[in-house]
C-alpha cells in the first residue's frame, strides 16, 4: 500500500489541487497537513510579519479546507513548526514514503523545498499561477527585464491548462490529531469589522468562488472592469479576488476560465482582457521573484548596485505608517489599510510613491509594512511592486514618482475617498 502525505501551502482549496489530484492517483492512502510555519505565525514579535486581518482570513480558509476534506473522507493536521522539521516526522508516523506539494516561487518558499527534499521524497507540482517555469518560451535567466516585454513573449504563444477536476472522494486511513487553532490562541488580537471596508473579507475556497460570481456574473462588473479598475470606495471597481488567489483558495487559470466563459456566454471586451492583462502582471513577478531569488528582499534589488543604507528617518516613517503625514490622499489609504487590511492598487501605487520620493524614505521599510498588514499580501507582488516604484527593481523609468496632487484630484474628484477615511 502506497501513502503519501499533502502538504498544503498556498493552495488552500480541494478544485483545481494539482498536488491533490497527483497524490490520490499515485497512492491508497493520503493524509493532508498544513504547517504553521513559526516565523510567520509569530504575533509576539515586535514586528510580526503577519497582522491579525490576515491571519484571520487564512484560518477561515483552513476551517474551510478541513471542512471539504473531511466530506471527502479524508483528514488533515495542523502542526506549527518548520515543514522542514515537521514532515519528516509527520511521515514517519503515518507510514509515508513521498509528500507531495505545490512548488511556491519565493525565496524562503523554496529554500524550505530546497532543504526538505534533502529530507525525504518531496514531489513538487504546479498550480501557483498560470504557467510554470518549464512552459515559458524562453529560460528563466532571459526573463525579459520589463513587463510589455514577457506580456508580448507569453501571451500569444502559450496555452493554458485546463483546470483539474475536484476529487470525488479521499481515502486516508489516518484520525486527525491536532485541532485549527484560533486567532487568540496564537496570540493574535481580533478586532472589530469596520463598516467602510470594500468588501467584508472571509477566507475559503466556496467564498472565494461565491465572490469571483457575484462579481463577474450578478453584479455584472467585469464588462466595464477597464473604466472601473482605478477605483477607491466599494466592492465593484476591481475584482477583490487578491486576498483568495494570494493564498490560493482560488487558482488564476480558475479565473482564467471564468473570464473565458464570460467572454463567450455574455460578452468579450477591453474590460475582459484587462482582468487576464493584470493576471499577468501577477504572473511576472512570480517569474522575477523565482529569477532573482533573494534579491528582491534586498535594499538594492534586482539592480546591479551596492546596498545603501537606510534613508529617512523613524519618526517621518512613523507618520506614513499611521496616515498622520501632511497629505490627505496618502492618510487616508493608509488608514484604510490599518483598519481593513485592503488599500486599493491605485492607493498602494500613490503611498509607496510618496514614502520613496516624497518623503525621501526606505522603500523596503514601506514594503515590510504592507507585508505585516495587507490581506493579499504575496511576496512577489508586494516585493516586486515596491522595487518598481523604488527604482530598484523592473521599470524602465528609474525615478517613477507620482504628482500625488494630481492623483488624488483625478480619482478621487469630489473627495469621497479622504472624507470616508478622515471623517
Ligand atoms: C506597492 C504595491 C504592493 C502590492 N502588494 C501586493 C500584494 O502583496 N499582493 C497582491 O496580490 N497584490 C499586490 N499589489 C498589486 C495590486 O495592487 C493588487 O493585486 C490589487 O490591487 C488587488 O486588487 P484586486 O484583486 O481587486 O485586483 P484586480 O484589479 O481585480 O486584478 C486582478 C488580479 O490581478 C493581479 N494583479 C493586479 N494588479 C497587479 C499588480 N500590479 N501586480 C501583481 N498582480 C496584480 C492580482 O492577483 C489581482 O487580484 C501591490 C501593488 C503595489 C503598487
Amino acid at each position: 500500500m502506497k501513502k503519501g502525505i499533502v502538504w498544503f501551502r498556498n493552495n488552500l482549496r480541494v478544485p483545481d489541487n494539482e498536488a491533490l489530484t497527483r497524490a490520490l492517483r499515485e497512492c491508497d492512502d493520503v493524509l493532508c497537513v498544513y504547517i504553521l510555519d513559526t516565523r510567520t505565525w509569530n504575533a509576539s514579535v515586535e514586528a510580526p510579519r503577519m497582522g491579525s486581518v490576515r491571519a484571520k482570513f487564512i484560518l477561515e480558509s483552513l476551517h474551510d479546507l478541513q471542512g471539504e476534506i473531511e466530506e471527502l473522507g479524508g483528514s488533515i493536521e495542523f502542526v506549527s513548526g518548520r515543514a522542514v522539521d515537521e514532515i519528516p516526522s509527520l511521515m514517519e508516523s503515518f507510514g509515508a514514503d513521498r509528500c507531495y506539494a505545490q512548488k511556491e516561487d519565493a525565496w524562503e518558499e523554496t529554500e524550505e523545498e530546497r532543504l526538505l527534499s534533502n529530507r525525504i521524497n518531496l514531489i513538487l507540482t504546479g498550480g501557483k499561477g498560470i504557467w510554470e517555469e518549464a512552459d515559458l518560451p524562453f529560460a528563466l535567466n532571459d526573463l525579459p527585464a520589463v513587463f510589455s516585454s514577457f506580456r508580448r513573449k507569453v501571451e500569444k504563444k502559450m496555452q493554458i491548462r485546463s483546470v483539474f477536476q475536484s476529487p470525488k472522494s479521499i481515502v486516508c486511513s489516518w484520525n486527525s490529531t491536532t485541532e485549527l487553532p484560533i486567532l487568540t490562541s496564537l496570540s493574535f488580537e481580533d478586532y472589530p469589522k469596520d463598516e467602510r471596508a470594500v468588501l467584508d473579507f472571509r477566507g475559503g475556497a466556496r467564498e472565494a468562488k461565491k465572490w469571483m460570481n457575484q462579481w463577474i456574473w450578478e453584479r455584472d462588473c467585469l464588462k466595464e472592469y477597464k473604466e472601473t479598475r482605478n477605483g477607491l470606495v466599494g466592492a465593484d471597481y476591481s475584482s477583490k479576488l487578491s486576498p483568495w488567489l494570494s493564498i490560493g483558495c482560488i487558482s488564476a487559470v480558475e479565473v482564467y476560465w471564468e473570464i473565458k466563459k464570460y467572454e463567450e456566454e455574455r460578452v468579450a471586451n477591453e474590460s475582459t482582457y484587462w482582468l487576464f492583462f493584470e493576471l499577468l502582471w501577477r504572473e511576472f513577478f512570480r517569474f522575477v521573484a523565482r529569477r532573482y531569488g533573494a534579491g528582491i528582499f534586498k535594499r538594492h534589488g534586482i539592480k546591479d548596485a551596492i546596498e545603501r543604507a537606510t534613508l529617512g528617518d523613524p519618526k517621518t516613517f512613523k507618520r506614513w505608517k499611521e496616515g498622520r503625514t501632511p497629505n490627505a490622499f496618502v492618510n487616508a489609504n493608509m488608514i484604510e489599510l490599518a483598519t481593513t487590511g485592503w488599500m486599493s492598487n491605485r492607493g498602494r501605487q500613490n503611498v509607496a510613491s510618496y514614502l520613496v520620493h516624497d518623503l525621501g524614505q526606505d522603500w523596503l521599510s514601506g514594503a515590510r509594512h504592507f507585508e505585516q498588514h495587507l490581506i493579499d499580501y504575496d511576496p512577489c507582488s508586494n516585493y516586486g511592486n515596491w522595487m518598481y516604484l523604488g527604482g530598484v527593481g523592473n521599470d524602465p523609468r528609474p525615478n517613477r514618482a507620482f504628482n500625488l496632487e494630481k492623483q488624488a484630484e483625478y480619482y478621487d474628484p469630489d473627495e469621497t475617498f479622504r472624507k470616508l477615511w478622515l471623517a
